[in-house]
């Protein structure tokens, strides 16, 4: 919640910010009509200082600048793929960098953020898991991600982001709170549609529940990668401690609680997760469950053996999906050029940054 001594005004919800300034205000004999004027720049105009708050005293300016905080990252990087596709290294005040990603698509800008520098959680087919964790990211460093690209966004797509997921570093619910506080400042900060905001999860059961319990309809995707538990502990090691039947009753309470559709992500690795079998297992496991499936031929990694599913081997697996009720879709990487896989940059950069 804070940089030094100064409260990070994007870390804190618009309740607990109002009091803050509140106190500040008062203390500095100021009229109490400046909180809502100082908080208007802040989630309305994405003001990143405070010296842009041109209509406020240049006295006040400064004693808010000394007091607290709008941005503590810094873009270190910005690549721009052939497709529209634009990704963002931040750079956080003690070096640490993580990504984003905006992608374009039709009428509408999705922003990709991360939720941790690094990620603890080890899947086999990610570059975030082979960074190894860091450190978790405080709430103001998820928002600003988003404050930040919007401005990108606006620039180079004419239009603001549409929709946000938290899909890049990281798992967010391994980083629970400052995730579930980002989620209130998007919404009641910046006034972001809950349902415009999806959170992507490996599974982790807490998480789940904790998001089902929210009063906004904040949308869940769950990264499945394999309906047979054997191979998704291959896979993902986060399966020995919340197992896939753990896992699919959470999300059918979560549903109850929510009655919305969840999403289900799929990587198309071949000859790994994509046999007809395990679309099969899938169409049994999900049944009951009001879902979408997300297939996403394997984005290929240095250094990893795997590569895409064949695009016949993907149809059949989406068909069998389809004739067992379960909508599919097959979505294609996108920045395959600048390397949007997640982490697959900030591994990338590392690497050429050590070379000689
Ligand atoms: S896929 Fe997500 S949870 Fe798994 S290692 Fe990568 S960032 Fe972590």
């Amino acid at each position: 919640m804070t940089t030094g001594d100064r409260v990070e005004l994007l870390g804190v919800t618009p309740e607990r910010a109002r009091v803050e300034l509140r106190d500040s205000l008062r203390e500095w004999d100021q009229p109490e009509y400046r909180v809502e004027q100082i908080l208007s720049w802040v989630w309305g105009r994405r003001a990143v200082s405070f010296s842009d708050m041109t209509n406020l005293p240049v006295e006040l300016r400064d004693r808010l600048e000394m007091a607290f905080c709008l941005s503590s990252a810094t873009r270190s990087f910005e690549a721009r793929s052939t497709d529209g596709t634009i990704k963002h290294l931040w750079r956080l005040e003690d070096g640490e960098q993580v990504e984003s990603v905006l992608i374009p698509a039709d009428d509408r800008v999705t922003l990709c953020l991360s939720s941790q520098a690094g990620c603890a959680l080890g899947c086999r087919f990610c570059a975030t898991g082979d960074l190894g964790f860091t450190r978790q990211l405080r709430t103001a460093e998820i928002v600003e991600q988003y404050r930040d690209a919007d401005r990108v966004s606006v620039e180079a797509f004419g239009r603001a982001i549409a929709n946000v997921v938290y899909m890049g570093m990281g798992e967010p619910f391994a980083n629970l709170e400052p995730v579930l506080e980002s989620l209130t400042v998007l919404n009641a900060g910046f006034e972001f549609g809950a349902r415009r905001i999806t959170v992507s999860t490996v599974g982790l059961v807490p998480g789940i529940r904790a998001l089902a319990g929210r009063p906004e309809p904040f949308r869940l995707a769950v990264s499945l990668h394999s309906a047979d538990p054997e191979l998704r502990r291959e896979l993902m090691p986060v399966e020995r401690r919340y197992p896939l039947d753990e896992l699919l009753a959470a999300v059918r309470d979560y549903q109850a609680r929510k009655a919305r559709r969840v999403s289900f992500e799929y990587v198309m690795i071949d000859g790994v997760n994509d046999s007809s079998e395990l679309a099969r297992l899938l169409v049994k496991r999900l049944k009951g469950i009001s879902s979408y499936v997300n297939l996403i031929p394997y984005n290929p990694i240095p250094g990893k053996p795997w590569g895409p599913s064949h695009p016949e081997r993907i149809d059949d697996f989406r068909s069998i999906l389809e004739s067992g009720g379960i909508p599919a879709a097959v979505r294609t990487p996108r920045g395959r050029d600048i390397a949007a896989a997640c982490g697959q940059l900030r591994l990338e950069r590392e690497l050429s940054e050590a070379l000689p």
